[in-house]
């Protein structure tokens, strides 16, 4: 006997998600077929919107509304410090801990050679440009994730940021976000205090 196409339509889709086997992806798809009708009707439209209604911001890659969005749009901040991040998610956990003023730099992953991710595969070009272009940037703060990954692209960024800062007279810092995060911990997953002390305690890297 087949499953009717309808939910093998479902459960192959759940099984494209990060982390999500083919029995978690049935156990979904009929957990799904028990929930009211309205419920499947906001879910299926929240997916129809997911990307109609977000955009890419052209300065910074964070996904939002509104490009620019709304923290390189605002003049208060202090567009002379750039903290690169990997994920949107990073963005809104130092913004939670308030006490960042500067803007971000989204790279939408981090290079990890086992997946075939080099460092053309995410948003390092652009982040390499917006440096070369500012010829008064006073610091970027690597705050990738602190696992081999996040490092690596820490490491491999900071190459090519020690190159820039060489040919220009008005150098700017470079420095690595990371002490008081547990090693190996995802930015968007530590809390606000030690967010804010791993911003705060920042090395020169
Ligand atoms: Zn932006």
């Amino acid at each position: 006997m087949r499953l009717p196409h309808a939910i093998e339509i479902l459960v192959n889709a759940f099984e494209r998600l990060p982390g999500i086997g083919p029995k978690t992806a049935a156990r979904l798809t009929f957990y799904l077929l028990h929930t009211p009708q309205d419920y499947l009707d906001r879910f299926g439209e929240a997916i129809i919107n997911l990307k109609k209604n977000t955009v890419e911001c052209s300065l910074c890659h964070n996904i939002v509304q509104e490009d620019p969005c709304s923290i390189c749009a605002d003049s208060h901040r202090r567009r002379k410090i750039i903290c690169v991040v990997e994920q949107p998610m990073d963005v809104v956990s130092l913004e939670r801990t308030n006490h960042f003023n500067g803007v971000y730099h989204v790279l939408h992953g981090e290079i990890n050679p086992l997946q075939s991710i080099g460092p053309e595969e995410i948003k390092i070009a652009s982040l390499l440009e917006r440096v070369r272009e500012d010829k008064k940037l006073q610091e970027v703060i690597l705050a990738t994730d602190s696992g081999m990954e996040g490092e690596a692209t820490a490491m491999y960024i900071k190459k090519e940021l020690v190159l820039i800062n060489q040919k220009r007279t008005n150098k700017f810092k470079i420095t690595r976000m990371g002490q008081g995060l547990p090693v190996g911990a995802d930015l968007e997953y530590a809390d606000e205090l030690t967010l804010q002390r791993a911003l705060e305690g920042r090395r020169k890297y």
